[in-house]
């Protein structure tokens, strides 16, 4: 499926987008799925330059597949352009792959969910999130519960993130810790991304829609992407396979579980090793981290006094802590 999606860059408004994306449709449709194509105009939700508004014609492709007994909507979401300067195989054609093998895994299962599934893959990402924006504004398809488990790249290899949840997450993390085999992330990171708006991925387009979104990226051996080099080639198995993984036993779980059900806090979580993800409620965080700091000053006065530390020196010391952290990350970016 990325040979034949990344055979060369394809861009919305080219011949090339128009093959890839037909040849995606006639996919979805041999997996047994009605499958549609959405037609639309997106604009751009960010803003590049001031006086610049994005927009082009959109052409999303949306698969569904009914639930039993629906309380809302699961998502498997993936964009399907590519940049003009190369043929997208990471950048999304991974993301794509593992969207329509957990279908088929779905389909070949036989075992048939409570919930709706809708495949959306998305028109035009790289050029401003443009597709999901007109998806989101169309108002249609389930956006009254629905979790979107989204697939993305920035670079050809290495761990599968989840580096961006929407808030609260309770529900989101808790089913990760509870069905994903590679519950690769940590809250510090996802708080951060979330924060952050210069990187974005079409979760900046469901998010305002009032979505819920688990946002998965890989990140490693970045300097294929964006370029010729983000070709068939340098497509690596394991992370593919841990994608693909992650999204088939997330989708059987939001595809069983009442949606209806809101999330109603945040988690703070870390990953160990072996794939266990530590997920905490909020307030025991709270707890430690009052918990050092009485530690910490209780052990400040017993040193002042017995005259082996001075308030210069355990400033000091704290300080360079808090230097270090930023300078390692630094050096190992670099
Ligand atoms: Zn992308």
């Amino acid at each position: 499926m990325v040979r034949e999606i990344a055979q060369r860059p394809h861009p919305v408004g080219t011949a090339e987008h128009d093959r890839v994306r037909d040849h995606l449709v006639g996919a979805l449709r041999e997996l047994g799925v009605d499958t549609e194509i959405q037609q639309g105009v997106g604009r751009y939700p960010g803003s590049l330059r001031r006086d610049v508004v994005g927009m082009a014609r959109v052409a999303n492709i949306v698969a569904r597949i009914p639930g039993t007994d629906s309380t809302g909507t699961v998502f498997l979401t993936a964009h399907y352009d590519s940049v003009a300067s190369g043929p997208g195989a990471n950048d999304d054609g991974v993301g794509v792959a593992a969207v329509l093998e957990a279908v088929r895994a779905l389909r070949a299962g036989g075992t048939a969910l409570r919930n709706d599934v809708v495949v959306l893959l998305t028109d035009a990402e790289e050029t401003g999130l443009l597709g999901a924006e007109a998806f989101v504004a169309s108002g249609k398809d389930g956006r009254a519960n629905g979790v979107v488990v989204n697939h993305e790249a920035r670079g050809a290899g290495g761990p599968v993130l989840l580096w961006r949840t929407t808030h609260p997450d309770s529900s989101l993390v808790d089913a990760v810790r509870k069905v994903a085999p590679y519950p690769n992330t940590d809250s510090l990171t996802t708080t951060l991304a979330g924060a952050q708006t210069g990187s974005n991925t079409d979760f900046a387009s469901f998010e305002p829609g009032g979505l819920r979104v688990l946002d998965w990226a890989y990140a490693g051996r970045s300097a294929y992407y964006h370029n010729i080099f983000d070709d068939p080639a340098h497509v690596d198995l394991a992370t593919m396979q841990q994608m693909g993984d992650n999204s088939l036993a997330l989708v059987k779980e939001f595809g069983g579980k009442d949606l209806r059900v809101e999330d109603d806090a945040d988690r703070s979580f870390f990953q160990l090793p072996f794939g266990l993800l530590v997920v905490l409620p909020f307030w025991v965080i709270m707890a430690l981290a009052a918990a050092t700091g009485i530690a910490v000053a209780g052990l400040s006065w017993r040193l002042r006094r017995a005259g082996e530390a001075s308030l210069r020196k355990i400033f000091g010391s704290a300080a360079t802590a808090l230097v270090a952290a930023p300078l390692a990350t630094g050096a190992v970016y670099g």
